[in-house]
């Protein structure tokens, strides 16, 4: 159902017919880790992550699953020289 609260105009399926069904009634803003990614969208009443009601709690425990700025990162660090197998390809 069309968000009338936070969202206004999204297409969420926390929104019922007595308003926002997600815990606290309402969904929550990004938090700084959030900033980049293409998830957010941009609100009259702020920025809120287009997938879920409470980006803080995806960081809570670490990384977010489904962060869109974070593969430059990851692919940084994966593209560091693993020495096991540059040892390896010495040998070939
Ligand atoms: S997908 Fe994750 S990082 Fe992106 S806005 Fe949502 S909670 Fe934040």
């Amino acid at each position: 159902m069309v968000c009338t609260s936070v969202k206004q105009g999204f297409d969420c399926h926390f929104m019922t017919k007595k308003g926002c069904g997600f815990n606290g009634g309402t969904c929550h803003r990004i938090v700084e880790q959030c900033e980049g990614c293409q998830r957010i969208g941009e609100f009259a009443s702020g920025k809120y992550c287009l997938i879920y009601p409470d980006p803080s709690a995806k960081w809570r425990l670490g990384k977010c699953q489904m962060a869109t700025h974070l593969k430059e990162t990851t692919r940084k660090e994966n593209g560091r020289i693993n020495p096991l197998k540059a040892s390896k390809r010495k040998l070939h």
